[in-house]
């Protein structure tokens, strides 16, 4: 049998060894032009689109709770991308003058939009294609009444196949899914930004036609190459590359039970960030030693109506009994800005990001607020419950809040029913909060800093917005002594403060955030073993004096870059 060596453009970390299976293509539906009444047509593509909405929420909350917020991002641009004016005006025109159909009408349209970007220059731009193409299938399947295709398989596999939309990336079978090879991708696509996420090695740019189905194959995701059919001496050695790979990985996995300390003995705790009740023993099993951030907004957008007390309850006393000996701190609801409910009729806002959302909204409907604060005093039965309120702007929101846990708690006491009052602490999101700490610090119990929503708002950019995410600069000495200045007025007090941003889950932000002093972090579960593992590595006094030296800095790459040296080189 003879090697056949090929080269291809590598896409996705690792070594995978594993018999081809080419996946077949999906025949393009093809589709009648012909509507059947404007009226109809404009009925069920304003159907089809909220299910596509829908399907995309389940995406962004799955992939934010098991990847992190940067890779949920994909989806929440693709679900915005359906509210586009310009593509809706594109639809609308199809239906209403030429009386096409709503699926030939919407496909028209977006292949329309693809034609536009694929002649641009911008690689960063036409790469959006494969998530056009994306958003397409997902509403002509929705039309066509098709079932969205699993794919599974019993025995190991390299996928073999054309090109990988985001949405099937994220729905694939890791466990026998080894590795990916694409004729068509790049590194910075969406695809393969999940690919390394998932930890699926993966290689694109080849010509598939030219790998026998069912081969014997090695592919290596950091050089590119492909050897199918190898002999057995390239076998010996991918083999032992990837033995290497994995005792790294396993030595991280091993850690992953221990309390989170430095070389030199410093505590800091490592938290999961979770949003299902399922997640629950996903953060376990990662090695969470308590639950930082749970987000509760998921319950209330999975029904048609508010959830009942008792719902709330179930979920809320599940992890909190999962957890027994450690804190679970749980966010009351943040909807809003991007995240919205179907039933809610909220009006229309010009700016979603600084209008009616989290706490204001709570504090402005106290009833449905109270619903939600007697589930999480019920489920306070082991005295480990924390109650955190999400985008706390001034100490006059704290303390009606507060009120409100109080009158909850006192309905609950006049029904015979005793709760024990959990520890009540803000997010600060806010620069305004973040500005005010010394005070804010004097009346809450604890503070976790969201660094996503933090970054946002000290640069006046939108986190959902592609065009402005250069101004996402977690490593900007603004933010940077934003947050130095916090944790030390937070210590000043004698309360714990924590990070549970996704700038706790990056091992280069979170040794700055350690040397700064923070007491927990609280991040994507699958990100708690490297990060437990890595701060074994290294000395809070290095951290203390490296991070004083950052602030000196005057920009995010300058900070980034001495950072990053220095954890390369002791890692
Ligand atoms: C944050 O803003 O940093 C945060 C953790 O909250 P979310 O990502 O849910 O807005
Ligand atoms: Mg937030």
């Amino acid at each position: 049998m003879s090697l056949i060596n090929k080269k291809g453009l590598p896409i996705s970390n690792g070594i995978a060894i594993a018999h081809i299976h080419h996946l077949s293509n999906v025949e393009t539906i093809i589709l009648d032009k012909e509507g059947k009444g404007v009226e109809y047509e404009e009925t069920r593509l304003k159907e089809a689109i909220e299910q596509a909405k829908n399907e995309l929420q389940t995406l962004i909350r799955q992939s934010k709770d098991r990847l992190g917020e940067d890779q949920a991002m994909i989806f929440t641009a693709q679900a915005m991308t359906l509210d586009d004016p310009t593509l809706q005006k594109s639809i609308w025109h199809k239906i209403r003058d030429k009386g096409f159909n709503a699926p030939f009408a919407f496909r028209l349209a977006m292949s329309e939009m693809m034609d536009l970007l694929s002649v641009t220059d911008n690689l960063y731009i036409r790469e959006r294609i494969n998530d056009l193409k994306d958003i397409s299938s997902r509403v002509i399947r929705i039309l066509t009444n098709d079932t969205e295709k699993k794919m599974e398989f019993i025995d190991d596999v390299i996928l073999v196949t054309d090109e990988l939309t985001p949405s099937e990336t994220m729905n694939l079978d890791t466990k026998h899914i080894k590795g990916i090879i694409t004729a068509i991708g790049s590194n910075t696509s969406h695809s393969a930004i999940l690919a390394n996420h998932l930890g699926i090695p993966a290689v694109s740019g080849v010509d598939i036609k030219t790998l026998p189905d069912h081969e014997l194959a090695i592919i290596d995701g950091k050089t590119g190459d492909i050897f199918v059919d190898p002999d057995i001496k390239t076998l010996t050695e991918y083999k032992r590359k990837q033995s290497e790979l994995l005792s790294l990985k396993l030595q991280f996995q091993n850690y992953r039970f221990n309390d989170a300390y430095t070389k030199d003995h410093h505590r800091v705790k490592v938290y999961a960030n979770i949003g299902e009740p399922n997640d629950l023993e996903h953060a376990k099993n990662s090695g969470a030693e308590g639950i930082g951030l749970l987000r509760t907004e998921n319950q209330y957008m999975q029904t048609n109506t508010f959830p009942k007390e008792d719902e709330l309850f179930k979920f809320y006393h599940h992890i909190a009994l999962g957890f027994k000996d450690a804190d679970v701190v749980i966010r009351t609801l943040d909807i809003g800005g991007d995240k919205n409910l179907s039933y809610l009729n909220n009006r229309n806002e010009l700016n979603p990001f600084l209008g009616n959302r989290a706490i204001r909204y709570s504090l402005q409907y106290p009833t449905l607020f109270k619903t939600q604060l007697k589930a999480i005093l019920r489920a306070n039965t082991n005295h480990n419950v924390q109650i955190m309120f999400p985008m706390i702007a001034t100490i006059e929101e704290f303390r009606k809040a507060k009120e409100l846990v109080l009158e909850a708690q006192q309905e609950l006491e006049s029904k015979g029913i005793h709760t024990n009052l959990p520890k009540i602490g803000i997010m600060v999101e806010i620069p305004s909060a973040a500005l005010f700490i010394e005070e804010f610090a004097k009346v809450v119990d604890f503070v976790s800093i969201g660094t996503n929503d933090l970054i946002q708002y000290l640069f006046a950019a939108d986190r959902t917005n592609d065009h402005v995410a250069y101004l996402y600069q977690p490593y900007h000495p603004i933010v940077l002594k934003t947050i130095k200045n916090m944790i030390d007025c937070c210590h000043k007090h004698g309360i714990i403060v924590s990070v549970c941003g996704e700038m706790a889950s990056r091992i280069e932000s979170a040794l700055i955030l350690v040397g700064f002093g923070i007491d927990e972090l609280s991040m994507n579960a699958n990100s708690i073993a490297e990060i437990k593992y890595k701060l074994s590595l290294v000395n809070f006094s290095d951290l203390q004096e490296l991070t004083n030296n950052l602030l000196d800095q005057t920009s995010n790459d300058e900070v980034y870059k001495v950072i990053h040296q220095f954890a390369k080189k002791l890692l």
